[in-house]
């Protein structure tokens, strides 16, 4: 598969490239050349395969030129290690519980296929490969446990001092191995600015092969397509007409699905579902985009002012408003309404939403109330511990903190403290 950007529709380069720069240089997106149609017989099929057959099924569509299958069957099992049952919630209302990964979000999917993908590269070139990464808390931990013990790959997390959680700090700052913790004497915008100017230093990206794991890498998106056609085939046994309610901040998994649906998985609608961060449903509603600066929220992981994923939905749409707006409606909830919803569900089925799948939740309602025919599946993003003040307060109850997160308060930080100047990290990196 070759890529182009969104900022260069003839520009043609490589997966190794795309993975490994992660942004072309002219500021857009990369995007695959093509998006393969799968086989009707795979489509049929869906119900009886298992998750990781579906992956692989999928990633040999797209990247079956550049993997071996016994590669690409090694890609999927590395990513796919964690289940994502699908869960009714309401008559027809189905949550996708995209939680159950290392740091309980569904970033992990994107995350661990990306690290396959740069350990790959690191392999074949005989390299070893530094993933240098600024984090305020979750991305962080993300990316060290699914690069954690990857032969040829270091990564190298920045965060600022005191700003982090706990919980946080102990999932990227405890592991140890090829993972380093720099615990910066800044704020997160200074590890940000650090790591951008590592990467502008042309003598110490000589001396060391510096990459980034940043969110807008094309190979965290191709696993987010995975579940699309699990959740799908999860449902489809009802024969109605299938939606994905999709709690978005920079679109990412709304692209994903999207993709999904030009491969063939018969996506009837898709709900574009936000916080009051609503630029996109904005867009949907009168075709102009005005990208502006976020403002808090309790799903604060979609507080995001200026998708960065909107250009590869316009890309998909060729930049055509109508056309775009005929696949999804755009949701936007308050997080009063977002508070409501998680005591309501609660208090009436006993599942525990988060503020994130409680929008998806709230969207999907709504939808499912003027479309009698249809099934829906809303994407739950992370797993209600990972929010509890928020959650419990709500509920009136606690919340079963999974093991794996319980545990950590038993291991100590590894991390490094250092200043926030460029020769520190330097000297560190080095
Ligand atoms: C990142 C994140 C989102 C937003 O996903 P996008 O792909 O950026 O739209 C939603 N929920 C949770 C819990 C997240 O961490």
């Amino acid at each position: 598969m070759k890529f182009y950007s969104t900022n260069n529709s003839t520009l043609r380069i490589s997966l190794r490239e795309a993975v490994l720069h992660g942004q072309p240089a002219d500021g857009g997106l990369y995007m695959p050349e093509r998006i393969p149609v799968l086989p009707q017989d795979f489509l049929r099929s869906l119900p009886t395969l298992s998750f990781s057959e579906i992956g692989f099924e999928v990633a040999h569509a797209l990247l079956g030129d550049d993997l071996s299958n016994a590669e690409l069957h090694d890609l999927t099992e590395h990513t796919l290690t964690f289940p994502a049952p699908v869960v009714e919630v309401d008559p027809g209302l189905h949550s996708l519980e995209l939680f159950h990964g290392p740091t309980l979000a569904f970033k992990d999917f994107g995350a661990r296929f990306l690290a396959w993908l740069v350990g790959y590269f690191a392999r074949q070139e005989r390299r070893e490969m530094t993933i240098l990464v600024a984090t305020s808390g979750d991305t962080g931990g993300a990316v060290a446990q699914a690069f954690f013990q990857i032969p040829g790959t270091r990564v190298v997390v920045l965060y600022p001092r005191g700003r982090v959680s706990l919980l946080q700090e102990k999932q990227f700052g405890t592991l140890g191995a090829n993972i380093t913790a720099l615990e910066v004497d800044g704020s997160f915008d200074d590890c940000q600015r650090l790591v951008k100017q590592a990467f502008a230093d042309t003598q110490l990206r000589q001396e060391v092969f510096l990459t980034s794991a940043n969110s807008i890498n094309i190979a965290r998106l191709i696993p987010q397509m995975f579940y699309y056609f699990w959740g799908y085939a999860q449902v489809q046994e009802q024969k109605q007409p299938v939606v994905f309610s999709v709690p978005s901040g920079n679109f990412g998994n709304l692209t994903a699905g999207l993709m999904a649906q030009r491969m063939g998985l018969p996506v009837h609608h898709f709900l574009a579902a936000t916080n009051t961060n609503d630029v996109v449903p904005e867009y949907l509603r009168t075709g102009s985009f005005s990208p502006r600066a976020s403002k808090a929220t309790i799903s604060n992981a979609m507080d995001v002012g200026n998708p960065s994923n909107f250009a590869r939905m316009l890309a998909l749409f060729n930049q055509d408003h109508a056309n775009m707006a005929q696949y999804m409606t755009g949701y936007r909830f308050t997080d009063e309404q977002t508070r409501s919803a998680l005591r309501d569900v609660y208090s009436r089925t006993g599942y525990v939403l988060d503020p994130h799948g409680a929008i998806g939740y709230l969207a999907a309602l709504d939808y499912q109330s003027k479309n009698k025919n249809c099934v829906s599946v809303f994407l739950e993003t992370a797993h209600p511990a990972k929010f509890r003040e928020v959650v419990e307060l709500e509920i009136g109850s606690e919340i079963a903190v999974p093991e794996r997160l319980s545990d950590y308060q038993f291991i100590e930080k590894k991390s490094t403290a250092i200043g926030n100047s460029l020769n520190h990290l330097r000297e560190f990196v080095r």
